[in-house]
This record gives structure tokens, sequence and C-alpha cells, in this order.
């Protein structure tokens, strides 16, 4: 299909007019017609929330560079299901999310919005790819991030996507040293809350929490990225556990 012919739906996690998105959104011209519809404020850690009490807007708005994007008073997935479903004039041919600011590897990838933005696209039938920056730093250079995600794109306009794959890219700020398969490495948060006292002596709670890392195999995303490479895992929303369903489903209840 030409360039001119194909229509790229940009989401992200961080919000329409975060800094992450621009950048996803200028590796997305390369490629094709691109759509933007976002959040419309800070949406990182819904996961795969969606709104069902509330009713969604979605408003124009002008971005950078002359685009105009759409901005939903939703979560990240609840862009990719309106877009699918009422805003874009036609299917896309590619969803992306991101650029996030910070690493979606490791654990984070279960609380991830940026995630879960792909993957609603994957649900839909569209080849999806979610894309992280492990800097947070809002003005991280993103330059290797984009040179990976292009690669992804690229990959999967050459060689399509298996159904119900999503491809989870990270990479660190700054150039790209490669573009690494990975596996999601096992982690979790320790130390996660920090208790505090308001001015009315009732206790809060504020997240916190320090990254452990309880994977120490190789391919692992978190362990890649530790090496200054890019990370792509080929990641599934079937959550069954497929490696010990043969077996567990042949014992007695
Ligand atoms: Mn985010």
């Amino acid at each position: 299909m030409a360039t001119k012919d194909r229509l790229i739906l940009v989401c992200n996690d961080d919000g329409i007019f975060a800094k992450g998105i621009q950048a996803l959104i200028e590796v997305a011209s390369d490629f094709g017609k691109v759509e933007v519809i976002a959040p419309d404020r800070q949406q990182s850690a819904v996961g795969h929330s969606i709104t069902i009490m509330d009713p969604l807007r979605a408003t124009r708005f002008e971005l950078k560079n002359g685009m105009v994007g759409t901005a939903v008073n939703g979560t990240p997935a609840d862009c990719v299901k309106l877009a699918h479903d009422q805003l874009l004039d036609r299917k896309p041919d590619l969803v992306l999310s991101g650029i996030n600011h910070g690493s979606n590897a490791g654990i984070n990838l279960i609380y991830s919005g940026t995630v879960s933005a792909a993957t609603e696209g994957t649900i839909l039938g569209y080849p999806s790819v979610a894309v992280s920056c492990t800097d947070f730093d809002e003005n991280a250079d993103m330059s290797g991030c984009q040179e990976a995600a292009a690669k992804a794109i690229q990959f999967i306009f050459n060689n399509g996507l298996p159904k119900g794959i999503t491809l989870n890219i990270n990479a660190p700020s700054g150039p790209l040293k490669g573009l690494k398969w990975t596996r999601q490495g096992d982690s979790k948060y320790v130390d996660e809350y920090e208790p505090r006292v308001d001015p009315h002596s009732r206790p809060y709670y504020w997240m916190t929490g320090r990254f452990q890392v309880l994977d120490h195999g190789e391919e692992l995303d978190i362990n890649v990225l530790k090496e200054g490479y890019g990370s792509i895992t080929p990641i599934q929303y079937d959550l069954t556990a497929h490696k010990v369903f043969g077996e567990m489903s042949k014992m007695e209840l």
C-alpha cells in the first residue's frame, strides 16, 4: 500500500498535549496519514480501564505543526474504541500508542495505559504498537525511541503481525544502540507507599515504590534496557496460562 493511502491512528496515555505524542506523530507521518485521538489529560497507569457510566466527549484541538487532533475525556482504551466505532472515517492500517514518558517494561506493562491503547487496537483487529521511553524527563531525547518505532512499523508493513499479538517497545533516551527481541521480565514494586499526615491529623498515603527485578535470564526487556539497547516484546491479551493449562485441565476438581 502506498504511504499516502495508509491511515495511522496515534494515541497515548500522557494526554494529547504531552511531548511524547508529538515524537510519535513525527514517526507516523513518514508512513501514512495520521489521525491523533488521545486522552484530554494525564491517564498514566489506568491500565485497560474503560468508561461505562459517563458520556464520552471528543473535542478537536489544533496541535503543533498544523496538525489537528481529537481529545477525549476518557482512558486510552476508550480513545481507541471510540476512534474505531465513531471518530475515524475508515479503519486504520496501524495503531500506535506513545511515546510514553517512562518505562513500560517488566510489570509496568500490566498497569500501563500506553500499552492498553495498543492492546485495544489489537483486540479490534489492527496491527498495533506501544512505544515508551525509559526516561521520565519531559524533555528527554526520544530520537532512539523514534528510530525503534520506525523499525517496528516497517517490520509490520513487511511481515504483518500474528492475530492477537501487540508489539511493546521500550528504549532509553538518546540515540538507539540497537533493538532486540525480548520477553517481559518478572519484576515488582516494593516499599510502595509513604505514609504521611494531613493538616487535620488524618493519615494519607502517597505512592512511591522501588522497582525490583525478579528475573535474571537473558532476552528480558528489563535487562536489555539496562545494557542500553531498545527492547521489542510481542505481547498478547489472551491471559490464559497456556504453559500450565494442559496439565491443570486434566486434574480432578
Ligand atoms: Mn504515561
